[in-house]
């Protein structure tokens, strides 16, 4: 079984990320995911940043698709989570739904099946 490095690796150099490697935002993932506890004054800063950022991208409507069809969290493809499910791309739960309630066993809650890279 292929370890979650490998898998990654495959899938950003020969597979359906192939365009990640020409993507803008490489090394600047705190302006892309929002930090726990994010205030919305703090949020509309930094995904204004990261806009600007992806629309200097080359890859954006291969970066948008992924993130719409994949469910993603984050700014991704010049487009908030808001603006994904506005567009009809709901993320599983609603923004920050995630780490403020876990379920079960209190480990946050995993993405749906056959959606995104599985990494484990
Ligand atoms: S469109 Fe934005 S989020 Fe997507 S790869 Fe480019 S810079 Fe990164």
């Amino acid at each position: 079984m292929a370890d979650t490095a490998t898998t990654t690796a495959a899938l950003i150099f020969s597979g359906v990320l192939e365009w990640t490697t020409n993507a803008a935002c490489t090394g600047q993932n705190k302006l892309f995911f929002a930090p726990p506890g994010e205030r919305p004054e703090a949020r509309a800063v930094r995904e204004s940043q990261a806009r600007s950022i992806c629309n200097t991208c080359e890859v954006m409507p291969d970066c948008r698709k992924w993130a719409r069809e994949n469910r993603e969290y984050g700014f991704w493809g010049g487009e908030s989570e808001e603006e994904r499910a506005a567009a009809g791309y709901r993320v599983d739960m609603p923004v920050g739904r995630v780490a403020r309630y876990p379920r079960g066993n209190g480990e946050p809650v995993a993405p749906r099946d056959g959606r995104g890279i599985k990494t484990a």
